[in-house]
């Protein structure tokens, strides 16, 4: 049975976005179910990831859902990720359920191979492409208190300085 969701998505501004996260010690009941209400919360805004500082909590695990983009992948969790490699480079579109309404073009790598720990405590090693691999480096950007925005030049940040005053006070 899941509850109506209490999590809620925290916006640009609030400081645990910049927060350095700390490894996940142990796959708790408490874990599984706060992971189960973030998978109803990404659905209800019919996000692609959602990282654990997005809902308030400093611990480094992430999950995502490309069931509406891939087949492939649908639903994935990742426990204490960690990036083995990267390489090439995309260019694309990228948004962020922390900036409402701000997209902006983020070079990445086009690939990555990334360590993870699922939530049955499997060591996995998954290696992704495209979309995928965005997704990976975005959430995973977010456990290091890294955000989309960084990426980007300073002149462009100049340009979007506007938009994210309004997205800081709308918080
Ligand atoms: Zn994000």
């Amino acid at each position: 049975m899941i509850r109506v969701p209490k999590q809620k998505i925290v916006i640009y501004g609030d400081e645990v976005l910049r927060t350095q996260c700390t490894p996940v010690k142990e796959i708790t009941a408490e874990l599984r179910e706060f992971i189960a209400e973030m998978f109803v919360v990404l659905k209800r805004v019919k996000g692609l990831g959602l990282s654990a500082p997005q809902v308030g909590r400093t611990e480094r695990f992430f999950i995502l859902d490309m069931s509406s983009v891939s087949l492939e992948h649908d639903r994935v969790v990742m426990i204490n990720p960690e990036i083995v490699t990267t390489s090439g480079e995309q260019c694309g579109e990228e948004g962020c359920l922390s900036f409402p309404g701000l997209f902006l073009e983020v070079t990445r790598p086009s690939e990555v191979v990334c360590r993870y720990i699922d939530l049955d405590g499997q060591v996995r090693t998954v290696r992704a492409e495209g979309l995928f691999a965005r997704a990976i480096l975005h959430e995973n950007d977010h456990l290091n208190g890294v955000l989309f925005i960084d990426h980007i030049e300073p002149a462009e940040r100049e340009l979007i300085a506007g938009k994210l005053k309004k997205i800081k006070v709308s918080a």
